[in-house]
Parts: C-alpha cells; structure tokens; sequence
C-alpha cells in the first residue's frame, strides 16, 4: 500500500521547529515514517525530503538524486535513508547554485552551500554510515538537513536578489 502524504507549505509551523533524533530505528513507527517519506518522494518531482514535510517532526531525510523535471541534470543514485544525520563541512567555501523546494512552490533561488561534507547518520538499519558527499548531491543534503533544523533554504540566502519565479529560473538556466 502506498501511503502519500500533503506536503506541509511554508508557514506551517512544523517546518519551523527542530525535529526530534529517532530513538528506536527498528520501530514500527519509524518503519511506517520512512515508507510514509519514500511513497511521498515517489510521487513528486524531488529530489529529497524530510520528515517534517510530511507534518512529522523528526530526524528522517531521504536523498534521491536523480534526474527529473525540476532537475535535469541530477546525477542518479540510489534513494538513501538517513537517520539523524549530522555534518561537518570539508570545502571552506560555499558555492551557489539554484535550489527549490517542494514545501515553496513556484520560486526558486541560487543558495550558497558547501561544496564538500562528511556525513554521519544511521541508515534504515541502524548501522553507522560514515561518507564523503560532494557537489550536487552535498547540496541536496543540506538543504534536507536544514529542514531538520527548522530552516528553510530562503534563510541561508546571500539576498533576496538571488529569488526567481520558476519561470524566470526555467530562462535563466537555458
Ligand atoms: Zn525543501
């Protein structure tokens, strides 16, 4: 059974708060938060998503870096899980490049992240992944990992200059 949930929008609360660390990974409410996330990914065109998207406010993202109509050029991987994730950057410098958000329909804007980071979560399993992410797939994560931080993207930009309506943005990167 596929389970999609609404996507929460900005402005809803639980977008703004710091989601809570998963404590039991093997249970069947965590089970259920991950099979809720990944029906609800399946059924748009992202990239990533985090639990607090789906109106749950805990430590869950997935990142699914594959190339869709929002992005192109995505490379593929495979959907991965990501337990309360943390981070610490490689590359001192960031980097911007557009982003857009499936709770922020309509804009996007050219955020500036690191563009090298070592991560650290527990994969379905529970199991310790410890990896090197970079480029494309590093900027998915933060921005899935602000969103556990109760931060959207619009918050880590350099100016409001940098916002486009999605039509504006299909031009600009023609
Ligand atoms: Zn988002």
């Amino acid at each position: 059974m596929t389970t999609i949930i609404e996507i929460a929008q900005l402005g809803a609360k639980v977008l703004r708060l710091h989601a809570e660390p998963i404590t039991d990974v093997s249970s069947t409410e965590t089970l259920q938060l991950i099979k809720k996330l990944q029906d609800t990914l399946a059924s748009t065109e992202g990239v990533g998503i985090a639990a607090p998207q789906i109106s749950i406010s805990k430590q869950v993202i997935i990142i699914a870096s594959r190339p869709t109509l929002r992005y192109p050029e995505a490379p593929v991987m495979e959907p991965t899980v990501m337990i309360n994730p943390i981070f610490t950057m490689l590359s001192e410098t960031k980097e911007k490049d557009w982003e857009g958000c499936l709770s922020i329909p309509g804009i996007r804007a050219r955020v500036p992240r690191y563009k090298k980071i070592q991560v650290k979560y527990l994969d379905h399993l529970g199991t310790v992944i410890d990896i090197v992410l970079e480029d494309f797939v590093a900027r998915v994560f933060q921005h899935e990992f602000d969103h556990l931080q109760g931060k959207v993207y619009l918050d880590q930009l350099e100016s409001n200059e940098d916002i486009y309506s999605e039509s504006e943005y299909l031009l600009a990167i023609k």
